[in-house]
């Protein structure tokens, strides 16, 4: 693989299909990217491993360069964290468990959260929930579509206000893998692990640094520095974070659907292709 520094967007080393929440398939999702200019992409869905081989289907007459990724959900200090894993062997049999265990718990999370829903006078939203899924993994935009297609909320931002985010009723408590875990079964299957959004869990710096060297001890990465919503103060202290620690620094969209202007396959702000960038850690192994 030939990395070059010319114009953006060259990478996407984060974005998600109808495999878990996204809305277009993983072909699309190929598609899309490669009309778009992303030389490198990784589908990284939801703690399901789901789409890799259509999205690998629809690159394969492509010149865009396919990663394996997913974006596992993880607990660090009682935080839930999500970690991404990127360029290992799909077919790697510590997967298995580890991805049977996640469905599992997603599925009873799905029926857990339907019921606090109906305690708030809510209809019973699993089925449709399950139904809007269509066989992907279910997550809590599933339910936030349900909620509009019920008529109970217009948007999913106004689904998460009420009733889905941080301390509503549909924020159920589960026990996801501890982030060793996590870090472990991407290493296992010969990938690289990436701490996602770090800004996005609502921790202090000293807290995100700590995570940071805890995430490095544990044999992790590199560090997610450029997403879309963060801002370049932080960008800046994320990429010394980063440095301090060897840690690898890494970029993507996040992407889920067409459905905002803000949102675009290969769109975060630019983070250009030089020393410690995650790409040429993948160099090495893919
Ligand atoms: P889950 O993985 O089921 O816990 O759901 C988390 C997902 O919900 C994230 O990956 C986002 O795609 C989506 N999400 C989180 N917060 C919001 C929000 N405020 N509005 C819309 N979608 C959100
Ligand atoms: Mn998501
Ligand atoms: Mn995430
Ligand atoms: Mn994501």
């Amino acid at each position: 693989m030939s990395i070059s520094d010319s114009e953006q967007p060259v990478y996407d080393l984060h974005c998600h299909s109808t495999a878990s929440d996204g809305l277009l398939s993983p072909a699309e999702v190929v598609c899309e990217a490669d009309a778009r200019g992303v030389r490198y992409l990784a589908l990284t869905d939801h703690d399901t491993l789901g789409g890799l081989a259509a999205a690998r289907a629809a690159a394969s007459d492509k010149t865009l360069c396919l990663i394996n990724g997913i974006e596992l959900t993880c607990i660090w200090q009682r935080h839930c964290i999500h970690v991404l894993g990127l360029g290992f062997d799909a077919e790697a049999s510590c997967f298995e468990p580890y991805l049977a265990r996640l469905d599992a718990l997603r599925l009873e999370r799905a029926e857990r959260i339907a019921r606090k829903l109906e305690q708030k006078r809510l209809p019973n939203l699993l089925e449709e929930a399950l139904a809007i899924a269509a066989g992907g993994q279910i997550g809590r935009p599933h339910f936030a579509a349900a909620l509009i297609s019920a008529g109970i909320v217009e948007t999913a931002q106004e689904a998460f206000e009420l009733y889905l985010g941080r301390n509503k009723a549909g924020d159920v408590k589960v026990d996801w893998p501890g982030i060793a875990e996590a870090v472990e079964v991407i290493k296992s299957a010969g990938g690289l692990s990436v701490i996602a959004h770090p800004t996005k869990y609502n921790l202090t710096f000293t807290k995100i640094r700590q995570l940071c060297d805890d995430f490095k001890a544990l044999g992790g990465d590199g560090l997610e520095v450029s997403y879309p919503g963060v801002i370049p103060d932080h960008t800046r202290e994320l990429q010394r974070i980063s440095s301090q620690r060897e840690l690898l620094v890494s970029g993507g969209s996040d992407f889920h659907s067409n459905n905002n202007r803000w949102s675009a396959l290969g769109r975060f702000p630019p983070l250009p292709i030089k020393g410690g960038h995650l790409l040429h850690g993948l160099n090495a192994i893919i």
